[in-house]
């Protein structure tokens, strides 16, 4: 595995480089995830080693309206590129929509990309669960780019019906993105997610890192998989490896 700067070397973890911003809502969970879990395995006073680059998420929300992905890769690997030469051993791209140009934002950079929709299947399998409900934005859930990188790792994905599509899209972008959770939205999630379960969803992806800021296991008669907890498992436990 390449290290980058080299600054992962024998009793230093590997640097983290987050590029986030998408919204900062996720990203600062992304944050506090981390250090929590690298204390947790560290203990006393050790937090993560990172950095981080963040964007304007208004310019990005513009671009994928707008269907410019070509230009919203090049935006991300320009700020990869910048990670990499800021020390980051390993690049985790805190979003899952984003990931529809993470082999744009990998190709750019020698460091290793941690891909979100690789650690959500590996956990997914790990549970024995092979069919899976999917929430994220209308991208993720509409588009080839995350179920097929899911599929590929012998998943079988359901999306809810356009209805339950568009509601969930919605209060991604004009409620979590703006940090406003309600109770409402709650419950139009547990909602979509029972109806996610009827249809044969063992599992059910919270694919989109501001979603588990709504919801939660308690919200759901299936097991719930929260793709910014499983991406940040995954980058500490590359950055602390040995
Ligand atoms: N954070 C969200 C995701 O995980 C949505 C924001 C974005 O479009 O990047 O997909």
């Amino acid at each position: 595995m390449t290290t980058g700067t080299g600054s992962g070397t024998v009793g230093r973890p590997r640097v983290i480089g987050m590029l986030g911003g998408m919204s900062w809502e996720s990203s600062a969970e992304y944050y506090r995830l981390a250090n929590e879990l690298v204390r947790e395995r560290l203990g006393g006073l050790h937090s993560a080693r990172l950095v981080l680059a963040s964007v304007d998420f208004a310019e990005i929300e513009q671009l994928q309206v707008t269907g410019r992905w070509d230009a919203a890769g090049e935006l991300l690997a320009g700020l990869a590129r910048q990670l990499e030469a800021a020390g980051a051993d390993l690049l985790v791209l805190c979003t899952n929509t984003m990931h529809k140009v993470a082999d744009q934002v990998e190709a750019a950079v020698t460091i290793p990309l941690v891909h979100l929709a690789d650690a959500t299947a590996a956990a997914v399998r790990r549970a024995g669960l092979t069919t899976v409900g999917l929430l994220g934005t209308a991208f993720t859930m509409e588009q080839d780019f995350y179920r097929d990188r899911l599929a590929g790792h012998g998943l079988r994905v359901l999306v809810p019906p356009p209805d339950d599509r568009a509601e969930v899209h919605r209060i991604i972008y004009d409620e979590l993105c703006l940090g406003n959770v309600t109770e409402i939205s709650r419950q139009v999630y547990r909602d979509v997610i029972g109806r996610l379960a009827h249809a044969g969803a063992e599992g059910i992806v919270l694919g989109c890192t501001e979603i588990e800021l709504l919801v939660g296991p308690e919200d759901s008669p299936v097991p719930v998989f929260p793709t910014t907890r499983l991406h940040v498992e995954a980058a500490v436990a590359l950055s602390l490896a040995p």
